[in-house]
């Protein structure tokens, strides 16, 4: 990922992204789905007779998954701003990743949302702290329901 890093706002996103994986609880919420998705799987299985645990649990683990990265994304931004890092012009960062890497950002078996639709929202962030900036409001993301405890 570094290599995709061309200066330091670049850096910042990928730090903030990563630090937002955690705050938002992403790998606690993922294995919550994960288990919840091997417990259907193993009851799908059991009327079938096959074992469909794995592919349960495969299931579970990426139903939430396009939407954590686009909120790790969305959060992220809010991190690297507010760190004093300019985050206009951050998606180039995704882009030139995405031509190099068009599997995935993750790890294998992790899906994130198409890259015209994160780099679109990308620049509204963007533009949304940039607005908070320039306006004097608070530079805080804004979250349509509040985190889950
Ligand atoms: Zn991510």
């Amino acid at each position: 990922m570094l290599r995709f890093a061309s200066h330091d706002e670049d850096l910042a996103m990928v730090i903030g992204h990563e630090l937002a994986h955690n705050t938002q609880r992403h790998i606690e919420k993922s294995r919550v789905n994960a288990a919840a998705g091997a417990l259907i799987g193993g009851l799908i299985g059991a009327l079938a007779g096959i074992n469909t645990a794995d592919l349960g649990a495969q299931i579970g683990r990426g139903a939430f998954s396009q939407e954590f990265e686009s909120e790790a994304d969305y959060v992220g931004a809010y991190y690297a701003a507010r760190a004093g890092f300019e985050v206009r012009g951050s998606a180039d960062l995704w882009r030139r990743f995405a031509v190099r890497n068009p599997g995935g950002i993750h790890l294998a078996g992790s899906t994130h949302p198409s890259t015209a639709v994160r780099f679109l929202a990308l620049e509204q962030t963007a533009a949304e702290i940039a607005a908070k900036q320039t306006s004097g409001r608070p530079v805080l993301p804004e979250f349509k329901a509040p985190p889950a405890p």
